[in-house]
């Protein structure tokens, strides 16, 4: 499909690749959903409400397994900032950080599944399907890096008050089984779970600013993009073996 086109989905894409059932989200047909208060998700604007909130009527169960691709991306120096920082900067800083990580995540049909502060969870493969997950989410993370890098140098020029060199972006991403569903009792947002989903937070906490850390299993569905990468043997905590991980700086 055109990127243009993808911007742009007149139904969900999500509903339509799990139930191929199409939910008007964009044009006149979407007004009606719209009043019943399905509207466009904010994990995606490609996908609904209904893929967000709905997973057990998705798919008629209370959790899958599926193969996936996670990313983690946090800012690098935060916390040393915050404590340094007025509130308003922060702020600015934290949103800039989110909106950009959106956009690259979102142009590559992944959806922002959890926003934590100076941090986030993007889950590739559902509910949009894509069998190039690993692909996607490594050139989502170089976007990341190259948007961040550029909003960080903008900052730069604009004098900010702080020292713009302290901050990065660390970015970690990993492919394998998770468990996708519904996992709290008391709300029906669906996320994923599992070692995958641990093993790709681990990674994300050894990269420093400007990095990206692919592990084999991602690095194998997508070798024309990580092949000449530096690898570095990684001893993560909670993770019995080291951890081999290819190391992309595309900001550098
Ligand atoms: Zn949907």
């Amino acid at each position: 499909m055109q990127s243009a086109a993808r911007d742009h989905a007149l139904i969900c894409r999500g509903c339509w690749d799990q139930m191929h059932m199409p939910i008007p989200i964009r044009g006149p047909l979407a007004v009606p959903f719209r009043v019943c208060g399905i509207t466009r998700s904010k994990m995606n604007p490609n996908i609904c409400t209904i893929c967000e909130r709905s997973f057990r009527y998705v798919k008629k169960q209370r959790h899958i397994s599926a193969n996936a691709t996670i990313l983690f991306a946090d800012i690098r120096g935060y916390t040393h900032l915050s404590e340094r920082m007025d509130a308003v900067t922060l702020s600015d800083i934290v949103s800039a950080f989110q909106d950009q990580c959106a956009q690259a995540i979102w142009a590559h049909d992944g959806i922002v599944n959890k926003q934590m502060g100076d941090g986030l969870m993007a889950i590739f493969n559902f509910p949009i399907k894509n069998e190039r997950h690993a692909a996607a989410a490594i050139t989502a993370a170089i976007d990341i890096q190259r948007r961040c890098a550029s909003v960080l140098e903008d900052m730069k020029a604009h004098g900010a008050a702080f020292p713009i060199d302290a901050l990065g972006v660390g970015v970690g991403v990993h492919t394998g089984q998770v468990e996708i569903g519904e996992f709290s009792t008391f709300r029906s947002d669906f996320t994923a779970i599992g070692g995958t989903v641990n093993l790709t937070a681990r990674l994300e906490s050894q990269a420093a600013g400007g990095e990206i850390l692919v592990s084999d299993e991602a690095a194998a569905q997508a070798q024309d993009l990580v092949a000449p990468a530096a690898t570095r043997l990684l001893v993560l905590k909670g993770i019995e073996h080291p951890v081999q991980a290819h190391v992309l700086a595309p900001s550098h």
